[in-house]
């Protein structure tokens, strides 16, 4: 099952919408055959492993990271390959919460005989696929919020100037979390201060050529967050590519953007602001597992007093921006009492600089 999992994480660039999932095919304690998915629309990992398996399946254990799928997507069910092929036995970490698999793909296995466990190195199965299981249980994206600070917690000079702050091996770092994401996000304030473009840029992932090609195949889709159209369709931002634009402009103040190629979604919220739970359930509707948040202190800020937010990804580097500079969220608080509170799950070197990553203590929506 680790030699598993191992194969499933190498979808991690290129999976989505699907989830990432691996399988090894075991006959006479010999791997006799390996899979992987890769790409939405083609084949399944367990169909890739019997492939290779050949008829040496017949009598072989399967191990699988996620429940095989029981229903007709865009190939044939897993379930209905494994018994052809006649394994023996088939092991998944976790079962599927898929509402069209959701133990009918196990089920299918023991009402052909098969001998079937389920549970084994569950917990990283689930780390695996924390979008894909939320999108599926909670009908919403797994929200990681990227940010950079100094070490005395600033973010961007007074200006709103913001770039450079970390160092390579950080920016690094932040190329393959946007690689892995369906869907970056961003707000006016930082497109327009930083001229950022949010793009996944290919010699700067540090990924081999295989792994690179994976993610430049299926680069997130860039979401920018400008209630009033601020931001001009000559800039940085839109001159990158297609994105799609949530407003509350009127329909004809959106027209010009649309002319241009980029998608529109209008999601009026009170007061003039973009309403953000909306947003998020919307993208989970367009199968979006994961959002990647690289924003300014105001639109983080928002979706961290809204509670949406599971994971918070801050690198650190090693100087003061001054008291002047601008705050890592706009978050005011008057008492102790109503800190945020979080649980701080790593902390590692990145280069000179380094990367805390803390999830709230409440979960999100609580
Ligand atoms: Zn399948």
């Amino acid at each position: 099952m680790a030699r598993a999992l191992e194969l499933a994480r190498k979808g991690i660039y290129s999976t989505h919408p699907n989830p990432r999932v691996g399988c090894v095919i075991v006959r006479d304690g010999q791997i006799v055959g390996e899979g992987w998915h890769a790409r939405a629309g083609e084949p399944h990992a367990e169909v890739h492993a019997l492939r290779q398996a050949g008829d040496k399946a017949k009598g072989a254990t399967a191990y699988v990271t996620l429940e095989p799928c029981s229903h007709h997507g865009r190939t044939p069910p897993c379930a209905d390959a494994l018994v052809d092929a006649g394994v023996a036995r088939v092991v998944a970490a976790m079962q599927d919460p898929n509402p069209d698999v959701a133990g009918r793909g196990l089920l299918r296995l023991m009402n052909a005989g098969i001998s079937v466990q389920c549970g084994v190195l569950e917990d990283e199965a689930r780390a695996l696929n924390k979008g894909f299981l939320k999108r599926m249980i909670k009908g919403l994206p797994y929200v990681t919020v990227k940010l950079a600070m100094s070490l005395d917690g600033r973010t961007a000079m007074a200006s709103g100037e913001s770039q450079w702050i970390t160092g390579p091996a950080a920016r690094g770092a932040v190329q393959r979390l946007r690689a892995q994401s369906s869907v970056v996000l961003t707000g006016a304030d930082t497109v327009l201060a930083d001229k950022a473009r949010l793009t996944v840029r290919p010699d700067e992932l540090g990924l081999n050529a295989e792994l690179t090609g994976l993610a430049m195949t299926r680069p997130p889709l860039r979401v920018l967050i400008d209630g009033r159209l601020r931001v001009p369709l000559d800039a940085p931002f839109f001159q990158a590519g297609h994105a799609l634009v949530v407003t509350c402009a009127a329909a004809s103040a959106r027209e010009r953007y649309h002319d241009e190629g980029h998608d529109m979604l209008a999601l009026a919220g009170s007061g003039g602001h973009v309403d953000l739970r909306k947003l998020l359930i919307e993208l989970a509707a367009r199968g979006v597992n994961d959002v990647l948040i690289e924003a300014g202190p105001r639109l983080a800020g928002a979706f961290t007093r809204l509670g949406m937010v599971d994971e918070f990804q801050i690198f650190v580097a090693g100087k003061f921006l001054g008291s002047s500079a601008r705050p890592l969220l706009d978050l005011p608080l008057a008492q102790m009492s109503e800190a945020f509170e979080l649980k701080i799950t790593d902390i590692r070197a990145v280069g000179d600089d380094w990367r805390v990553i803390a999830t709230p203590k409440l979960p999100p929506g609580v």
